[in-house]
């Protein structure tokens, strides 16, 4: 192998959270073969979040390119299938809807099919959205099984992700990592030393004298930042004004019924209410702004709802939304709670951890850390973090609600211009601008826009190529297809079961 001297060699995570353990997964994993060392710091009596259950379809991809197998992984974390979310009482109260992973039906001569559900509608035939998408269909009746690989069938319609218990999680994670190589520290980090010459983090201290140096070093310690903000003092970008929940609190129960494979997020007066089932027991939380609502009810609140006994104390947390000013900072990359935070409302964090790590990957710097390629790395974060910002605010405006203090606050708010304009294109003709970067496609904001009763004032005039007759029969053979694949497809519990993947 070619010696580099000016290589990096070896790199430091400090933190061991999910961030901390994908990161560090990851790179051992991508770099072996290479002269680089990866060390971890973590620190049991500060300890992690604790929560983060939720996930979107693209965990598969950052599993499958560690060659981690789908049954190993499920078992070890407790893992459900998460094939949506339930979103009720969002566009008005008794309302609800499922945001699918994944489309209603298949193209018609190249145009979605909700375009054609649009003139269903303005000719007053059209059935509930949700019943000619199969993911929804299956996710309503408790069932699963694996996409299709022919598209041609209503059953390759569709993505999952996974719900599991991030604490295990991040334990398989460390196993995987320190069977790559990983040396990992226990102990806190008392102090940062910098290099007086470049101002970059030089090396770290522990709380029991050992000294860790690094060329580059990820930070993952949370919502503290400790080397991006308490030793760079990077800044924050507080989003509040637009996401203004700024709570949580989380409670554990246990796991009654039938096993959904979907997670539920329920409105609420000053916030809003999350459910996600796991194999051994079930996450749930209320996620609220406390300029409407105390702790005290707020918890009330959660605890009233919950539908099983708890295994647990309620845990409170508390945040700031928004981003970090520059998630790459000197020789200190941010990954994780120590990047920024936006809500959970669409399980969006753990994604955000894999694009930083994806990123950093592409972007591998050098003892140079050209500016162009930080500033690369920054630009496209920022972009990332603002497309999710926008979306999660959509499900708090495409609303009729004005019963709460908290709803008539999104009433009178001036929007981003990037959601403002998005939001009007739609209303115009159902187009939605599709964005060169961000997690979620066209038939997400379809699924929300829709759910939320945020409907067009036209549908695409490619449409009316069709006669109203054959509109209707598109239409109906498509909820007959959807239909009768769902009857067909597995029960959620028993599928997991006869895979092996139950623990
Ligand atoms: P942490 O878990 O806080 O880990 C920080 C690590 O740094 C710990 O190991 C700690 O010991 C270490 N550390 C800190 N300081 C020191 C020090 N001085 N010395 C040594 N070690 C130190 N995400 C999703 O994708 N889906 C969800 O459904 C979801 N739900 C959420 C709900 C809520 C209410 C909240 C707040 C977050 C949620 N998230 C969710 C986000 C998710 O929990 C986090 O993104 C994820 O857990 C990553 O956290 P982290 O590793 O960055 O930080």
């Amino acid at each position: 192998m070619r010696e580099n001297p000016e290589a990096i060699k070896s790199v430091c995570i400090l933190g061991g959270g999910t961030a901390g353990w994908m990161a560090a997964s990851a790179l051992a994993h991508k770099l072996q073969g290479l002269p680089v060392s990866v060390t971890l710091i973590e620190s049991e009596e500060i300890g992690t979040v604790g929560v983060g259950e939720a996930t979107l379809p693209h965990i598969r991809s950052f599993n499958a390119a560690l060659n981690i197998d789908e049954v190993t992984f499920m078992k070890a974390t407790e893992a459900t299938f998460k094939l949506g979310i339930e979103f009720c009482n969002w566009g008005r109260i008794g309302d609800r809807y499922i945001h699918p992973f994944g489309d209603y039906g298949t193209p018609i001569d190249g145009i979605p099919f909700y375009q054609y559900w649009l003139r269903l509608k303005q000719m007053g035939e059209a059935g509930r959205l949700d019943t000619y998408a199969y993911p929804i269909a299956i996710a309503e009746a408790n069932r699963f099984r694996h996409p299709a690989s022919d598209p041609a069938q209503i059953e390759s319609t569709f993505g999952y992700a996974y719900q599991f218990d991030a604490g295990r999680y991040a334990a398989f994670l460390r196993r995987f990592a320190e069977g790559h190589g990983v040396i990992r520290h226990e102990g806190k980090v008392v102090d940062c030393q910098l290099n007086p010459d470049n101002g970059h983090v030089a090396a770290l201290k522990l709380d029991n004298g050992a000294v860790i140096a690094a060329d580059l070093f990820v930070d993952c310690s949370g919502f503290r930042g400790l080397l991006i903000e308490q030793a760079l003092k990077t800044g924050y970008d507080d989003w509040s004004q637009w996401l203004p929940c700024n709570r949580a609190v989380a409670v554990p129960t246990e796991s009654r019924g039938g096993l959904t494979p979907f997670t539920r997020a329920t409105a609420l007066e000053a916030g809003w209410q999350w459910r996600i089932p796991l194999q051994h027991r079930t996450g749930n939380g209320h996620v609220y702004c406390s300029s409407f609502i105390s702790d005290e009810a707020a918890h009330a609140r959660l605890l009233g709802n919950l539908d099983a006994p708890t295994l647990a104390d309620p845990r409170q947390l508390y945040f700031t939304t928004g981003r970090r000013r520059q998630f790459w900072n000197r020789n200190v990359v941010a990954i994780g709670l120590a990047a920024g935070f936006l809500e959970p409302l669409e399980s969006t964090s753990i994604h955000l951890i894999q694009e930083g790590i994806t990123e950093l990957l592409q972007i591998f710097p050098d003892k140079h850390f050209r500016q162009s390629d930080i500033d690369e790395y920054n630009r496209r974060m920022g972009v990332n973090f603002e497309r999710v910002r926008d979306f999660l605010l959509l499900h708090y405006v495409a609303t009729q609600r004005d019963d709460t203090e908290m709803w008539r606050y999104f009433r009178n708010m001036t929007l981003p211009d990037s959601l403002e304009e998005k939001i009007q294109a739609w209303l115009t003709r159902g187009h939605l601008i599709r964005y060169e970067f961000g997690v979620f496609l066209p038939p997400s904001w379809v699924a929300v826009m829709l759910g939320q009763n945020l409907i067009p004032r036209h549908y695409d005039p490619r449409v009316d190529r069709l006669s109203s007759d054959e509109v209707r029969r598109a239409g109906d053979a498509l909820k007959q297809r959807v239909s009768a694949a769902a009857t067909a497809t597995p029960d959620h519990g028993a599928y997991i079961r006869k895979m092996g993947a139950a623990s």
